[in-house]
């Protein structure tokens, strides 16, 4: 009965914990924002454990290499990436992208037009 109420009390610790890191916003610049160009999954992102002699580090991964979210075999191995220098290359890029604002536009032109195609196409069946 005890160890009940136990388990029972430190799930709600592990919810009220994750509704406050929730609350605080994500923790990985990149989580959900990176596809799989595999298998078209997102990437996301992820702490690795602290072990012996090594320090914590984010890295990304394919969600299609999880074995649970897909029915016990993984669809995907594609392997996981390095959060930092990922996230400082993204990082530079839109900074960079902020700095010359016609990169911008000419990438919504592009796509623009990408959609008006896809349009015709569609209205011609
Ligand atoms: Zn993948």
């Amino acid at each position: 009965m005890n160890r009940c109420l136990l388990r029972r009390r430190n799930v709600s610790r592990r919810t009220a914990a994750a509704t406050r890191a929730q609350k605080q916003g994500t923790e990985f610049l990149l989580s959900g924002l990176l596809i799989c160009q595999r298998c078209h999954s997102a990437y996301c992102g992820r702490r690795s454990p602290r072990t012996a002699g090594r320090e914590p580090y984010v890295y990304y991964r394919c969600l299609g290499t999880d074995k649970y979210r897909q029915g016990g075999e993984a669809i995907c191995d594609n392997a996981s990436l390095n959060g930092s220098p990922l996230e400082e290359m993204v990082w530079a890029d839109l900074c960079d992208l902020l700095r010359h604002p016609q990169r911008l536009q000419r990438e919504l032109e592009r796509r623009m037009a990408i959609l008006g195609l896809a349009r015709t196409f569609a209205s011609a069946r």
